[in-house]
């Protein structure tokens, strides 16, 4: 089935607002949403039933492992499906430490990275708090963990290093072959949540003994998602859940059907537009910038001269306040925040934090992804509204005049 990819600049946009929010989620694949249509009413069965329907779902569950396995270089047998990256990421590092425990193994030292997901992140602090050493490695001020540091914290106590291979907010791709070689060269085991990065860019996983990857972050539906488990692990993550022998008994539970075939679909399809994909998003990406710039819009760039993920952009726009730009916005363009509203209150970013920003600085970016379904004349309509609203409120901010309640919209940037 060819993809019905948005490339004609010419069409009108077809969603209002216009989404550049694919860091949280992106839009179903209508390829995938076709794929998963017959399983839902159809087709629908449990695919460890003995009966023929059964029998037909557990094909067309292999089919779509062996798809997410090829995006990633994998053999079928090391793909684990799970609810998405945060129960795969919870099952590669709660998993192993227990895992650890079980087998007297009493290297005890867990490192992680300062700008994970907060799924590795408080994965990695419950189990500090069951007396294991969480030990946080920083990064540069441009958002890449910083390698020398990270090679003096793996030490013989060492049991695994967890980074990520593409940020989810400032999209900066991480050296996870360096990495590897710091941490293989101690005996360690090494976690990759790649969720971000697979199905946008090309990766080989067979560095790690485990990685996580999300559905939904690349055109495939939410709810679904895997951990690899390399055959080459010298340890095997113990189950967070008891039940059945599903997944080899590391993730028990009715396998959905629906959701895994969409999620091969999209693989498929990922690995089919990689290159394209890539292009068109970048080019949709620079375009932004340069309209922004145009329009006399002033921002930085976080995480330039990195390597960052195509369509990413992490923009501090100049003396104005992130959420209240993206409040305004709201009704025409969706984009995302660089600080977290937690609890009523605005906490900085911890990724901007751990790229030495103050907090102040980082309550001036805003996150976009340009992605696969964007065509160019929402592009440049998303430029026009977010150059008006940056202008009215530097107005604003000159005059003292009011433009609306700056957190009013605040969400949580996940
Ligand atoms: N890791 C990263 C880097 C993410 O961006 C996300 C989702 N924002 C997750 C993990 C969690 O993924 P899921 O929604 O599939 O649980």
């Amino acid at each position: 089935m060819e993809s019905p990819i948005a490339m004609n600049e010419d069409q009108p946009s077809l969603r209002s607002p216009i989404y550049l929010d694919g860091h949280a989620t992106t839009p179903l694949a209508p390829e995938a949403a076709a794929a998963m249509a017959p399983w839902w009413h159809d087709l629908s069965a449990n695919a460890h039933s003995p009966h023929g329907a059964g029998q037909k779902a557990a094909v067309a569950v292999d089919h779509a492992r062996s798809h997410v396995a090829r995006l990633i270089g994998a053999d079928p047998g090391e793909v684990i499906f799970t609810s998405g990256a945060t129960e795969a990421n919870a099952l590669a590092i709660i998993g192993v430490a227990r895992a650890a425990r079980a087998a007297r193994d009493d290297r005890h030292r867990i490192v992680v990275s300062a700008i994970e997901h907060k799924s590795v992140l408080e994965s990695a602090r419950r189990l500090g708090r069951d007396g294991f050493e969480i030990v946080i490695a920083p990064v540069t001020p441009s958002g890449v963990v910083d390698l020398d540091i990270l090679a003096s914290l793996v030490n013989a106590d060492t049991l695994l290093v967890s980074v990520m291979a593409a940020n989810n907010e400032v999209g900066v791709v991480q050296p996870i072959e360096h990495v590897a070689t710091i941490v293989r060269a101690n005996g360690v085991l090494l976690h990759i949540d790649a969720s971000q990065q697979v199905g946008k860019l090309p990766i080989d996983l067979s560095i790690a003994d485990f990685a996580s990857l999300s559905s939904h972050k690349m055109y495939g539906p939410v709810g679904v998602g895997a951990l690899f488990i390399s055959a080459a692990a010298s340890l095997q993550p113990e189950p967070l859940l008891a039940g059945g022998s599903q997944e080899r008994g590391l993730r028990p539970g009715t396998l959905p059907v629906p959701l895994i075939v969409g999620f091969g679909e999209a693989a498929r399809l990922a690995q089919a537009h990689l290159e394209s994909d890539a292009v068109h998003v970048r080019r949709l990406a620079d375009r932004l910038i340069a309209n922004l710039s145009d329009r006399q819009v002033l921002f930085e760039i976080n995480g330039l001269g990195e390597i960052r993920l195509p369509g990413s952009l992490s923009l501090r726009l100049t003396g104005c306040d992130g959420a209240s730009i993206i409040a305004r916005l709201s009704h025409a363009v969706s984009i995302a925040e660089g600080s977290a509203c937690t609890s009523g209150q605005i906490t900085p970013s911890h990724v901007l934090t751990a790229m030495g920003q103050s907090a102040e600085i980082a309550s001036q970016t805003v996150r976009i992804l340009c992605g696969r379904y964007n065509a160019e004349n929402e592009i440049l309509a998303a430029a026009e509204a977010i150059a008006h609203v940056v202008h009215d409120e530097t107005i604003a901010h000159w005059t003292g005049s009011p433009v609306g309640s700056a957190h009013e919209g605040c969400t949580a940037r996940f």
